[in-house]
């Protein structure tokens, strides 16, 4: 078991494309290392998710915890492809960015084709908050965090949340359903600056 140290927000290989793991190197000593390293790392974190360049390894890999029971997936060079154009929002952390939160618009619905740490081809549909984590993840391997993409304003300290966005530190903690309405985000930010 090994818990490796998270790559925190400002160091270089959050922002680097991670590379592709051959196929023929899935079930190589090293892959299959990182991805229990990350599993580790991740249950220690209590994350819904983690991508290897953030324990810092460059590759296409990401875990994903999609909250059915089934533990943590695992996506060895996963692509990607949004199938409607329904959008949600929800408020969003990242074990790189300790400690804030912000709201984020995804795509509600978007297919998944990947390798699993078997090396055995998957594909699966998914919405909602298991799509959100799943795009969050996926991002990390274009060098994309949250933070590039919160609704203007909504990023903050998740303490200052409590203290100061006491409607929307309840909207975040509402743990059925992670999403939230925008437009009443928006109108609890305005009230405030009112
Ligand atoms: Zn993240």
């Amino acid at each position: 078991m090994s818990i490796r140290k998270i790559a925190r927000l400002g160091h270089p290989i959050l922002r680097k494309l991670a590379e592709e793991v051959p196929l023929e190197l899935i079930q190589s000593p090293k892959i299959q290392q990182i991805i229990i390293d990350m599993k580790d790392t991740v249950l220690d974190a209590d994350g819904a998710g983690l991508a290897a360049p953030q324990i810092h390894e460059p590759f296409q890999i990401i875990l994903v915890d999609l909250d059915d029971g089934n533990g943590l997936q695992v996506w060895i060079n996963p692509k990607l492809t949004p199938i409607s154009d329904d959008i949600t929002v929800s408020f969003e952390g990242c074990l790189s960015v300790p400690d804030m939160r912000g709201a984020v618009s995804r795509f509600a619905q978007i297919k998944i084709e990947a390798y699993n740490e078997k090396g055995e081809f998957i594909e699966l549909e998914l919405e909602d908050f298991p799509a959100t984590v799943a795009q969050h993840e996926h991002d990390h391997l274009l060098g994309i965090l949250y933070t590039d993409h919160t609704e203007p304003g909504t990023l903050a300290f998740l303490d200052e949340y409590k203290r100061y966005k006491p409607h929307l530190w309840s909207m975040m903690e509402d743990a059925s359903d992670d999403e939230v309405d925008l437009e009443e985000v928006q109108e609890h930010l305005e009230e405030e600056i009112d």
